[in-house]
């Protein structure tokens, strides 16, 4: 559930306006674009993300078009599904995953 007290907290919006790539999406407004969610958390989701990716032939998602992560009223959003994101992760002893024992 999202909460609302984030809003106007300096946390909730950080932009990066020296990186050589800002803004990194095409047709984004550089006066509302937040780089605190760059690399976007809900990739991990896969087709549950929410967001307007597609899928390249190999598999990996082009999120190119998307803003969702990147707009100041979608914090509250994205940290909401920090739950989701952590379900999905390996647990430790998962197929494929190594234990702390064998790192
Ligand atoms: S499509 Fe948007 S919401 Fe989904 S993973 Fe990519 S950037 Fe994040």
């Amino acid at each position: 559930m999202e909460r609302g007290d984030w809003r106007g907290k300096g946390y909730s919006f950080f932009a990066n306006t020296g990186c050589e790539f800002f803004p990194c999406h095409p047709g984004a407004d550089p006066a509302n674009f937040s780089c605190l969610f760059c690399y976007c958390p809900l990739y991990l989701l896969g087709e549950r993300c929410g967001g307007g990716f597609r899928y390249l032939p190999g598999g990996v998602k082009d999120c190119s078009a998307c803003l969702f992560p990147h707009l100041r009223e979608n914090y509250g959003a994205v940290v909401a599904r920090y739950g989701e994101i952590l379900a999905a992760l390996p647990k430790p002893g998962d197929k494929g995953e190594a234990s702390h024992a064998e790192r």
